[in-house]
């Protein structure tokens, strides 16, 4: 945990519930121990959609779909969400699961390695969800700047990892020491490029914000 417990609880103890099915969605991945975003983070996420108000979104890293329908809860109504997955246990899940909340036509799924996926898409998404493997992230910044309009938003989750970033290197688990240094290169590129201006918060497993300038 990044953050104290008990602010976690009663920063949660203030959250109001989804629509149904979106309630139904996250206990089922909850459940099923599908790692989906946080209270705390959802509430980050509609805040930041409500601001920028984006017609196109890519999401890396749909899970079960649960972060997705959310999205396209508080995006505007001409929106429209690119999702993409490569676990191939999950991918008829969130098929289903935007099926039931009826996003089938605004939620796109495309099957894949992200990394090949990316590469294969044009033009440009004006809010870009970074959720998947952490320690590919900062292979898919390259795609990421190419893909992400100009004043376009990119949020990246779990960038603290439950706290390790912080920790030497020779302090964390031998199997983790690749993500370490991977992620801290990645809040590294996030905060030095010179098209990103990049806040790093604190909330549920850490997140970045930035956003991308012209130039
Ligand atoms: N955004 C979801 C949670 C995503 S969990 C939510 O909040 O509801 C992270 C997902 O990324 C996992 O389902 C995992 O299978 C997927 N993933 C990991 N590496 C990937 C890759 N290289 N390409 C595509 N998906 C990947
Ligand atoms: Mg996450």
């Amino acid at each position: 945990m990044v953050v104290d417990e008990r602010i976690v609880t009663f920063i949660h103890s203030l959250e109001t519930p989804e629509n149904m099915i979106l309630e139904e969605i996250e206990q089922e991945a909850i459940d099923a121990h599908v790692p989906i975003i946080r209270k705390e983070t959802q509430s980050f996420l509609k805040v930041v959609l409500m601001m920028k108000q984006p017609s196109q979104i890519l999401e890396i890293g749909t899970a079960i779909g649960f972060s997705a329908i959310l999205m396209s809860e508080y995006m505007p109504e001409d929106g429209r969400i690119t999702t993409i997955e490569k676990y191939e246990k999950r991918i008829p899940t969130a098929r289903e699961n935007f099926r039931r909340a009826g996003k089938e036509g605004q939620i796109t799924l495309i099957e894949g390695d992200a990394l090949e996926v990316m590469g294969a898409l044009e033009g440009t998404y004006d809010f870009i969800f970074m959720d998947a493997a952490k320690g590919q992230y900062i292979h898919y910044l390259p795609d990421v700047l190419r893909l992400l309009s100009d004043g376009g938003v990119l949020m990246s989750d779990n960038v603290l990892q439950d706290g390790d970033v912080i920790e030497s290197r020779f302090a964390v688990e031998r199997r983790n020491r690749t993500i370490h240094s991977r992620m801290r290169e990645y809040l590294y590129e996030l905060k030095h490029h010179r098209q990103l201006i990049t806040s790093i918060l604190p909330l549920g497993d850490g997140i970045a914000l930035s956003v991308k300038r012209e130039r």
